[in-house]
């Protein structure tokens, strides 16, 4: 098996992509050559993504935007969960409290 390469152009016939049949912007070099077919490329632009999403695979760029957006997510959720805590402990009065509230009696204005 040959190891396929990056071409900017096809230079063999059929010179195209051998999914979406285009002829334009970089291509894969599979290497592969039939005698009725020609060399098989396949584009870049359009048909190298659609490849790799099939397959699962996330592009970097892509990757690192998503770990940006989970790091943020992660910092919004701590921000919240202290919010939560200082809102709590403002408003939940210890039972300790309650009780000498409670023994106090009745407030008289
Ligand atoms: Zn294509």
């Amino acid at each position: 098996m040959m190891t396929p390469a990056i071409l900017e152009v096809a230079p063999l016939p059929p010179g195209t992509c051998m999914i979406c049949g285009c002829n334009s912007g970089p291509m894969i070099d599979t290497m592969v050559q039939y005698d009725i077919y020609g060399r098989q490329y396949i584009c870049l632009q359009r048909c190298v993504p659609m490849l790799a999403e099939l397959t699962g695979y996330v592009a970097p760029a892509a990757l690192e935007e998503l770990q940006a957006t989970c790091d943020r997510l992660q910092t919004d959720v701590a921000e919240l969960g202290d919010a939560l805590v200082a809102e709590k402990d403002n408003k939940v009065v210890s039972l300790e409290d309650f009780r000498k509230f409670a023994k106090s009696g009745p407030v008289t204005v």
